[in-house]
């Protein structure tokens, strides 16, 4: 959601600072609601990222002698209704502040929805209220960082304090980029021998309670509806009509008790082993977390260490790294990037391999449509765009579609419209996925590659998924569901979906585009070795962990097997120590 709300300003807006009508704390403004003390603490709170009142540390301790707080979010109506973002987000956003609200009105208190841009809003409010102190969770991604310096610096002109505190990660990243010699980590089992040597990331911290606030309060005026309510989705714009009922719900509510399930389910696992995938495994599920930690509903530091309790009452014993293997590869991915403002982008991004990818703006749009042709790929796309959710693997398979597999688009376009579509998206893993994809960065095993049939076919033998997003071919035998195309006429006619008249012809043949595909990135490869020290990038040898799942290899062994990962057992994951990925990758 870069540039729709306050925590994902873009570059222009980073670089605003407030502005200079900003007058000084405890000032007697018009509209203030009581002139206050002098020495008088109150705060407001600012929500971007970190949508909780579990493991806030900076509005905690922000409430420290506090006598008045004030939590706000601002949202830019008018950047509302004509930003790239998807409906799905904002309603998830909505409902995100929605829930905060509730939990605020429990502590007497409101979540303020602030109308405009921060740069104006804030200053305005700060003299109306007669702010003395501004706190809010830090922002790892760099253009939030840009702007938190800028508004650090405002403040501290015009004498109010700034509280900024580690929660939207486990770590401080900048910690891991000192003690790697000022550089982000970029191989996993770099990154893995670092963590391994700091100490444990600080422990999540209490839910805000009635006993936190101290006796400090929230002011509140009749019209705080009016002013600071929670817009709807038609008040910022947007059309709703037809609109599906909502797949996912957000809220630090709902995240917190779909950790709790997702807790039960990994104990099952440990007992029973990971049950075989399914097409019911490509469905959003009620333990899925995702989105919560990428909207701070759910806290990452939670999750770390109910993970590592919930593994010392299984086994009695401590957990190894690896346990938290997912939740690292996003401290992964959020370090690369925390420092690198193309992390986003292919031009100026040293990090990423620069492959003469082709324009094709129809192909994108048959892609991002559900067009291409391909049932498999078109129904990920189209659970995409209605659920604003698809699994790691449907991930994988559209990604490696439109990029080195078939289509030869850049990986940027591709982040895009997951960035527009995607409910979990974040800035630092969406890029850093679709670089791992595309072979332009982290993974460099061009070779392997997801057949748009064949890898369907292994996940969905019957079509049963297909079937479920694309009605039109929920007729035709299971024999030519992956490849209608190659059914004859007259059994196209008997399943009502006549191919290129009711679900359209596929965009390329796979099998040729795809060989060409792998000759154009061998070359590519070929010509950075002359360049490259040797050995920097081969693509023998994948960025790998040491002994958690890498973001392929993790597939892998769901893919393979239906009790190759134990989330419990010390040597978690077969897959991770090979170099070689298993055959299914190498279909071309
Ligand atoms: P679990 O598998 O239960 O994992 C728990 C958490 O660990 C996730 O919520 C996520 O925060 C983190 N995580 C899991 N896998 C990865 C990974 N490979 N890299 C980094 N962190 C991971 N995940 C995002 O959270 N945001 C994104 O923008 C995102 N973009 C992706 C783009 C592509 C092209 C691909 C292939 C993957 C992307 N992923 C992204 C990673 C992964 O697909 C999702 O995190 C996962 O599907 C979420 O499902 P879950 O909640 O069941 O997570």
């Amino acid at each position: 959601m870069k540039g729709c709300y306050v925590d994902d300003l873009d570059m222009s807006a980073a670089a605003e600072t407030l502005s200079e009508d900003s007058a000084s704390p405890g000032t007697s403004a018009h509209g203030s609601l009581k002139a206050p003390h002098a020495t008088d603490k109150h705060i407001v709170h600012w929500f971007r990222k970190g949508l909780r009142l579990h493991d806030n540390p900076a509005l905690r301790e922000g409430l420290t002698d506090a006598v008045t707080f004030r939590c706000v979010f601002i949202i830019d109506p008018w950047y509302a209704s004509s930003s790239n973002v998807g409906i799905n987000k904002w309603r998830f956003l909505l409902q995100c502040l929605e829930d905060l609200d509730r939990s605020l009105r429990k502590l007497n208190s409101r979540l303020f929805v602030v109308r405009g841009q921060p740069t104006d809003a804030l200053p305005k409010l700060f003299r109306e209220w007669g702010t003395t102190a501004l706190t809010f969770e830090e922002d790892p991604e760099p253009f939030g960082r840009i702007r938190d310096k800028n508004i650090m610096t405002k403040c501290h002109e015009i004498g109010i304090s700034v509280i900024s505190r580690v929660s939207h990660t486990l770590y401080k990243l900048d910690k891991i980029i000192e003690c790697n010699g000022g550089k982000a980590p970029l191989t996993y089992h770099q990154f893995q021998a670092i963590i391994a040597s700091m100490p444990p990331p600080p422990p999540a911290e209490a839910m805000i309670s009635m006993q936190a606030l101290n006796g400090a309060t929230t002011p509140l005026t009749d019209d705080h509806d009016d002013r600071f309510g929670v817009p709807t989705l038609e008040e910022l714009g947007f059309k709703t009509e037809g609109l599906k009922p909502p797949v996912w719900i957000g809220g630090e509510s709902e995240a917190l008790a779909r950790l709790e399930r997702h807790l039960e389910r990994i104990a099952w696992l440990a007992s029973f082993g990971r049950p075989k995938m399914t097409p019911q495994s490509l469905l959003a599920s009620p333990t899925g977390l995702s989105p919560y930690l990428r909207f701070g509903c759910l806290s990452s530091r939670l999750f770390y260490y109910q993970l590592t309790e919930l593994y010392k009452r299984v086994k009695h014993v401590c957990p190894p790294l690896s346990l938290h293997g997912q939740i690292l590869w996003r401290e992964f991915f959020y370090c690369a990037a925390t420092r690198n403002l193309n992390f986003d982008r292919m031009k100026g991004n040293p990090i990423c391999v620069q492959i003469p990818w082709e324009k094709n703006q129809e192909a994108i749009a048959k892609w991002a449509n559900a067009q291409t042709g391909f049932p498999w790929i078109d129904s990920i796309m189209i659970q995409l765009r209605e659920e604003g959710w698809i699994h790691h693997i449907s991930r994988h398979a559209v990604a490696c579609f439109l990029t080195r597999g078939n289509l030869w688009i850049s990986w940027e376009e591709g982040m895009k419209v997951f960035d527009e579509l995607i409910l979990d998206a974040d800035w630092s893993i969406n890029a850093g996925m679709w670089m791992w994809l595309s072979c332009s960065s982290f993974f460099h095993q061009f070779f392997h590659y997801y057949c748009p049939v064949r890898f369907g076919r292994k996940i969905d033998p019957n079509g049963d998924f297909i079937r479920k997003y694309i009605p039109v071919l929920k007729d035709m035998p299971t024999q030519y569901i992956h490849e209608p195309w190659t059914a004859p006429a007259e059994v196209q006619r008997a399943a009502r979906c006549v191919v290129g008249r009711d679900y359209p012809l596929p965009m390329v043949d796979h099998t040729k585009v795809s060989q060409i595909n792998i000759e154009r990135i061998k070359q590519v490869y070929a010509q950075l070795a002359k360049f490259k020290p040797q050995g920097s990038i081969n693509p023998q040898v994948v960025a790998r962990p040491q002994s958690s799942p890498s973001p392929t290899s993790m597939i892998t062994s769901i893919y393979q097997s239906n009790s190759a990962v134990n989330l419990c057992s010390q040597s978690s994951d077969a897959q991770s120590t090979t170099t070689t990925a298993p055959p299914h990758f190498k279909e071309a």
